[in-house]
């Protein structure tokens, strides 16, 4: 867990409950985590997920790894120990958000199993739903799309410690789900990541 580093400091309760919240938006607020791959497809079916929802009357905000290193976590970079503040710090906007009642869809290659267990953690201490979404594609699939062009400069040796090329990618071991993007169409994908969320009874108060 990480360093506490402030002291003297309380945990204010708010008066609103998170049930009054979830009356209010009709829905349950969650964590949706894709892991997986560069080009395995995670932003393209989060966003269209986002999409969906949105046209159901749904409240749900999609986070994007690049973007997020834009802004929030411009001071990272891609070192075991950036990549794990980068997901720990995600893990707790995520929750926030979760918190307030939003279906919060985090799109992240996060290849490390424990800063994944982590953030689990920090929703499980929350009482808040963390779906955990295997985004499946083999390697040579996602090399193959390479949308953003970085399989072939990490191949070239122009980035270093890319995941699946020179840094590993450890699969979940018993995600809530687990989609194979290389054998099902966008549309599929979006329906699997809908039926769960009905099945985790969060699209209603
Ligand atoms: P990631 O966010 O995992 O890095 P992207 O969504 O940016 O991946 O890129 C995935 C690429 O693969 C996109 O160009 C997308 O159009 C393509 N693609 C092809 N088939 C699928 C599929 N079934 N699901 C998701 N993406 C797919």
């Amino acid at each position: 867990m990480t360093e506490q580093k402030a002291t003297n400091i309380t945990w204010h309760e708010g008066t609103v409950t998170r049930s009054e919240r979830q009356q209010n938006l009709g829905q349950k607020g969650c964590t949706l985590w894709l892991t997986g791959l560069s080009g395995s497809g995670k932003s393209t079916i989060a966003m269209a997920l986002e999409q969906v929802l949105l046209q159901r009357g749904k409240h749900a905000y999609c986070m994007d790894g690049d973007n997020i290193r834009h802004g929030r976590n411009k001071n990272l970079g891609f070192s075991a120990e950036d990549r794990a503040e980068n997901i720990r710090r995600i893990g707790e906007v995520a929750k926030l958000f979760a918190d307030a009642g939003i279906i919060a869809i985090t799109s992240f290659i996060s290849p490390y199993r424990a800063d994944r267990e982590l953030v689990r953690e920090l929703n499980k201490e929350a009482d808040l739903p963390f779906i955990e979404v295997y985004v499946d594609a083999p390697l040579a699939v996602a090399e193959e799309r390479d949308p953003k062009g970085l399989y072939k400069k990490a191949r070239a040796g122009e980035i270093k410690g890319f995941t699946g090329i020179d840094d590993p990618y450890e699969e979940p071991d018993q995600p809530e789900l687990h989609i194979r993007t290389d054998q099902l169409s966008v549309a599929q994908a979006v329906q699997q990541l809908l039926d769960s969320l009905e099945q985790h009874q969060l699209l209603a108060p």
